[in-house]
């Protein structure tokens, strides 16, 4: 039906490039490009069968990708490379007439800050041009904004209360390690806590609010709320919600490494000289850290990602929890990645899919939760993320 190019080939990169493989009735080109073109050819030597071309592309240089776009003519980009690269990818979207989709809202580098305002100012460029763009269209931001626009539909006649719970109960193995991007990772778990309530922003020191939640084959898991990019969209676009929150697992040996990385200054974002050389020491931390892609071929255990959600239907108070379960092992073996990348790269290949086949294609800039989420909601049993619902538990909320 169309041709696509994913942009980035880490761990999330990876899982796309397997996953649109596999749907070769959808994607009949595909194309993966990257900084480093070594580990697109990698990626597509493992998946065999000549399915992938490969290219090399600096996404922060728009001239760069518009010589890219413009020879393999892609109808849709899947921007799997880093925040920080989704303007420039979008500018030359706009620029070639190709539709775009992403799984992180948009980071300038000097500033550890993110929100939509960025992306969100494209929607009248995309709209004018007929062109679409999905935004957030991984787990979390993707998957648990398309729980919540299914709950709200089939289940609900409003919704109230949102808990978002993510819980990560594998092993890799390693002391310390990062499960995605450790940048970008280590960015977002430093951050101030942030949730909404009653029509506000609360914010509070990082990590202050924390209890053991239950996880659905997994058990006790202690539980920190802390800000997340869907929460922006979902209190925008469902604004029956009196309060959201986003809520994360952390083990007690993985938070003392964050303390210890922040105090002695190698979370700092800001260039140092070191040796004559500027460095910026969180981009140094990444290099000795392990490579987040590599963590697969040990990792057990399980990440269990849901949507708790309290609302009233038939006048009456109803809760409402679903939830995926997906195993590092088998994410490994399908794809060679870990679960969290696997989490992250099939929800985009939905996205994809979506728009492909016509399902979620309207011209502007959309987040998830604007599009129908039925046939998404289908697509995940199918492509190794199936979901399963509690009604009328203890949300333990
Ligand atoms: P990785 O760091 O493993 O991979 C990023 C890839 O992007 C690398 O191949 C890197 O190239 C490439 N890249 C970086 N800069 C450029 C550039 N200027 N031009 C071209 N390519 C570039 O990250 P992940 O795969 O773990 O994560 C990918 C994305 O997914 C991130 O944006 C992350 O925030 C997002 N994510 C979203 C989640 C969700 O649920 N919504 C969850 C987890 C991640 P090189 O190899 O040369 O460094």
């Amino acid at each position: 039906m169309g041709k696509v190019l994913i942009i980035g080939a880490g761990g999330v990169g990876t899982v796309v490039a397997h996953k649109v493989a596999q749907n070769a009735d959808v994607f009949t080109e595909i194309m993966l490009a990257s900084r480093t073109k070594s580990k697109c050819d990698a990626i597509a030597k493992a998946i065999g069968g000549n399915k992938i071309q490969t290219a090399r592309v600096d996404a922060d240089d728009v001239e760069d990708l518009k010589r890219l776009f413009n020879s393999f003519k892609p109808e849709l980009v899947i921007n799997v490379a880093l925040p920080y690269q989704d303007l420039t990818i979008m500018d030359a979207c706009l620029a070639c007439g190709v539709n775009y989709l992403d799984t992180a809202n948009y980071e300038p580098k000097e500033e550890a800050k993110y929100e939509y305002s960025w992306q969100w100012a494209y929607q009248d460029k995309f709209k004018e041009a007929g062109l679409t763009a999905i935004l957030g269209c991984g787990f979390d931001p993707g998957v648990t904004s398309v729980f919540t626009a299914y709950a709200a539909k089939h289940h609900f006649d409003e919704i109230h209360y949102l808990d978002i719970v993510d819980c990560n109960a594998g092993d890799h193995g390693k002391a310390f390690a990062t499960n995605f991007n450790p940048e970008i990772n280590i960015r977002e778990v430093t951050q101030k806590g942030k949730y909404w309530e009653n029509g506000e922003w609360i914010e509070t020191e990082p990590h202050a609010i924390h209890k053991p939640l239950n996880y659905p084959n997994i058990g006790a898991k202690e539980s920190y709320v802390i800000y997340h990019e869907e929460l922006e969209s979902l209190v925008k676009n469902f604004p029956t919600l009196k309060r959201a929150r986003f809520w994360m697992t952390f083990g007690q040996e993985y938070l003392t490494h964050l303390r210890v990385i922040q105090n002695i200054g190698m979370a700092r974002i800001d260039p140092i000289i070191y040796n004559g050389v500027e460095i910026v020491p969180i981009q140094f931390l990444k290099a000795v850290l392990p490579d987040p892609g590599e963590l697969g071929e040990n990792y057990t255990g399980e990440t269990s990602i849901g949507c708790r959600i309290k609302g009233i239907k038939d006048g009456k108070e109803r809760t409402y929890y679903v939830y995926n379960n997906c195993s590092h092992e088998a994410a490994y073996k399908e794809t060679g990645a870990q679960g969290v990348s696997y989490t992250t790269g099939v929800p985009a290949t939905i996205g994809a899919l979506m728009f492909m086949q016509g399902l979620w294609r309207k011209p502007g800039v959309f987040n998830v939760e604007e599009f129908n989420p039925d046939p998404f909601m289908d697509e995940l049993n199918k492509q190794g993320l199936p979901w399963h619902e509690l009604f009328d538990v203890d949300l333990e909320m």
